[in-house]
């Protein structure tokens, strides 16, 4: 096991304890990274005659299994290889204010316990953007995150897992194409609120939609039943 570093232990434990109170928007995080990753290959492909990309093909997938309930964010995109993947997500970028604004976002959402935050809190999006922890943020209704991953050129792939506790494994695994996975273990605990929310058919395509709006590749979605 690989552990993460001690800012990102503080800040995993910040993320899943205080800081927020829309859970829900792991999904748009992940999204936002499939994204990128997309965006990625489809830049490299305009100036690297080596990877050729079809606009069309170019999507992010979103599965729903009720049954082992986990939801998974797929995407084709440029993907990471072994180093990029121990470089990017083992460790949270650090900022030398992060304890600081972070323990006054957590101060913030204490004191105020009752309150419901809208989708578009500021604190959450502040956070987000400040410290580019919006992966973490999986961890927020995941026991265990499992991230499968195949660079683009390469024939090879990777699977990243942790509890989001003291650290992460990475071993060897398979992907048929360039892209990720990113699975999501849901909690066991999770409350019927959010549950109906995001770990239900009905509830994951209507944060889909709220999302979609930022994203110009394709979501679709992907339902399995027991
Ligand atoms: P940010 O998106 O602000 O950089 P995140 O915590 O959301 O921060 O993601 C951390 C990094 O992990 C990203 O910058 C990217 O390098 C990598 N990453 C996350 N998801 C994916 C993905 N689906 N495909 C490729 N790389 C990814
Ligand atoms: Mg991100």
């Amino acid at each position: 096991m690989r552990k993460f570093k001690t800012e990102s232990k503080k800040l995993l434990d910040l993320m899943i304890n205080s800081i927020y109170t829309n859970r829900e928007i792991f999904l748009r995080e992940l999204i936002s990274n499939a994204s990128d990753a997309v965006d990625k290959l489809y830049f490299r492909s305009l100036t690297d005659p080596e990877v050729a990309v079809a606009r069309d093909d170019l999507a992010i997938t979103v599965s729903f299994d009720a049954e082992a309930r986990t939801v998974t964010v797929s995407d084709n995109g440029i993907g990471m290889t072994k180093d990029e993947m121990d470089k990017n997500l083992g460790t949270i970028a650090h900022s030398d204010s992060y304890e600081f604004k972070a323990a006054q976002a957590a101060a913030a959402a204490d004191s105020e316990p009752g309150e419901e935050k809208g989708l578009n809190d500021l604190t959450d999006v502040d956070i987000i953007g400040q410290f580019g922890v919006g992966f973490y943020s999986a961890f927020m209704v995941g026991k265990k995150v499992r991230v499968i991953s195949r660079a683009v050129g390469t024939d090879e792939a990777w699977a990243w897992e942790s509890d989001g506790v003291e650290g992460y494994d990475m071993v060897i695994a398979e992907r048929a194409e360039h892209g990720t996975d990113v699975i999501v273990y849901l909690k066991d605990d999770t409350d019927e609120e959010s549950f109906g929310t995001f770990a239900s058919e009905h509830g994951l395509t209507q944060l889909i939609k709220r999302y979609s709006n930022y994203v110009r590749y394709p979501i679709k979605m992907e339902v399995t039943k027991s």
